[in-house]
């Protein structure tokens, strides 16, 4: 028997200690968590009756891990396909269903972007035909090669909202090898970026098993309900309010240092999972990976701010929601229509509606008091969906200071660089959304490559 210390009580350290318990029936597994409750980004509140969600919202089943978690937990009968995905872009001169057949906005030809781009815009997408071949050397910005491959009104209309969506990032910082992967990779043999958002596309839609099946899913009380369910099947010795602030090497593993800083308590420890969010994994892994502490301490993490709202039942605009991007000055960077969009939330008396504020170097929009920014959402909210009735019957704001991090320029290189280091010492891991993906399945992912790793 031994004992494996997890840092961090996320989706990532909690799907670590699950699939450890799979492996490894008689270990002891500690979790430790600074905050005071489990699920990290994973959160849930009741709203109108429903649980929903205020974290993430969907995951992504193409990409299998997470679906896979769900039914190991035996919850698979929760597991529910959204009833409509066709969400809208607002743009200066109205509002334009967003353009189908993109590679996270990036298109794959002109077609279907009339109306959408400016005549202009169109045909700056056609010209791509007439430039030299595309030969990046290196990572580069998003922004900078499609700006300049594309056109302005591609990134400014079609890329950031999706980006801002996803990353609450910018087009212009967000590297392409790491936010776009499948695209980067295609790019040298096909010379131009609509070739290989093309190839990516085709590849994105080979790979999925299950082609007719949906692109999302969410679960029906709130994937929020997964840390509780996660912890109760890991069987793990769940510390709250103890955050690890050292840790060093013994001669038979590790030592942690945990609790409070001026009487730290000591936990030994066989293996541990670093899964915090970088900038304190930098810190944790001074003393035993200190080549991983710079290539950490550089991935800055974007402020954000959700607020949940329902509203009397009443029409709105079809569709599951309306992507916002800073080209409108608006304040709200995405609206999601809960109630169309997933089949368990709609039918009630209650419009039920998400909304999200704040990207990367863009925090002053977030400094405001609550009951401001709640209303400046509720305002944004009721004229974009222009409601009848717009006093909301409940709100609740959620802020996730530190909540997305940030893949810019290089990334991939940063994160090699924190691989290399950690892989120098024997038992020990990092993983989460700081690396190769900040979804949830992608999370999940990582947790199980984690474990994977340390159990050779
Ligand atoms: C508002 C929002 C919406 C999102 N929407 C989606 C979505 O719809 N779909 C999707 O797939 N993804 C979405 N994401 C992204 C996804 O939710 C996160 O990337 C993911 O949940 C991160 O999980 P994690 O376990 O890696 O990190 P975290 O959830 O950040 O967990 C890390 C934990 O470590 C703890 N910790 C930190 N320092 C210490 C320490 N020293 N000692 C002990 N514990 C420590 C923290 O308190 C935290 O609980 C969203 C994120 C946000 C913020």
């Amino acid at each position: 028997m031994s004992r494996f210390v997890v840092v961090g009580a996320g989706i990532t350290g909690l799907t670590a200690a699950f699939e450890w318990r799979r492996r490894r029936p008689d270990d002891e597994i500690v979790v430790l968590e600074a905050g005071d409750r489990i699920g990290g980004k994973l959160h849930r509140i009741e709203l109108a009756g429903h649980w929903y969600d205020t974290g993430p919202e969907a995951m992504l089943a193409r990409v299998p891990d997470a679906v896979a978690l769900v039914e190991a937990l035996g919850l698979g009968d929760r597991l529910v396909a959204p009833a409509t995905t066709q969400a809208s872009v607002v743009l200066p001169d109205g509002r334009h269903p967003l353009p189908a057949g993109t590679v996270l906005g990036v298109p794959a030809s002109a077609e279907g972007l009339e109306g959408f781009l400016s005549p202009d815009g169109v045909a700056r997408v056609r010209a791509e035909a007439d430039l030299p071949p595309v030969r990046p050397d290196g990572d580069v910005a998003v922004g900078a090669l499609l700006r300049e491959r594309l056109g302005d009104e591609v990134v400014d209309r079609l890329v950031e909202p999706l980006l801002g969506g996803v990353y609450a990032g910018r087009a212009d910082e967000l590297s392409l090898q790491a936010t776009m992967p499948a695209l980067a990779a295609s790019l040298p043999a096909a010379g131009s970026v609509l070739g290989a958002a093309a190839a990516a596309r085709d590849a994105g839609i080979r790979s999925r098993g299950d082609a007719d099946g949906p692109v999302f899913v969410t679960v029906s009380d709130g994937i929020g309900s997964l840390p509780a369910a996660l912890v109760e099947a890991a069987r793990a010795d769940v510390r709250l309010r103890t955050p690890a602030h050292g840790l060093r090497r013994t001669p038979g593993g590790f030592q942690l240092s945990i609790g409070s800083a001026a009487e730290p308590e000591l936990l030994d420890a066989d293996h541990v999972l670093v899964t915090a969010p970088a900038l304190k994994a930098a810190r944790l892994l001074r003393e035993v990976a200190p080549g991983a502490v710079e290539p950490l301490a550089g991935i800055p993490y974007a402020s954000m701010a959700v607020v949940a709202m329902a509203f009397p039942a009443q029409d709105v605009p079809a569709g599951s929601g309306l992507l916002v991007p800073p080209v409108t000055g608006r304040l709200v960077k995405g609206v999601t229509v809960s109630s169309a969009k997933w089949p368990h939330l709609g039918g009630g008396e209650a419009l039920l509606v998400r909304s999200s504020v704040g990207r990367f170097r863009a925090e002053e929009d977030l400094q405001r008091d609550d009951d401001e920014l709640i209303a400046a959402v509720v305002a944004d909210v009721a004229d974009l969906l222009g409601l009848d009735r717009p006093e909301p019957l409940q709100t609740a704001l959620i802020r996730w200071g530190g909540g997305l991090p940030q893949y810019l320029v290089g990334h991939r290189e940063r994160v090699a660089a924190v691989r290399a280091a950690v892989a120098e010492v024997p038992g020990l891991e990092v993983a989460g959304a700081a690396f190769d993906g900040l979804g949830v399945p992608a999370c999940i992912r990582d947790a199980t490559r984690a474990v994977t790793a340390l159990l050779g």
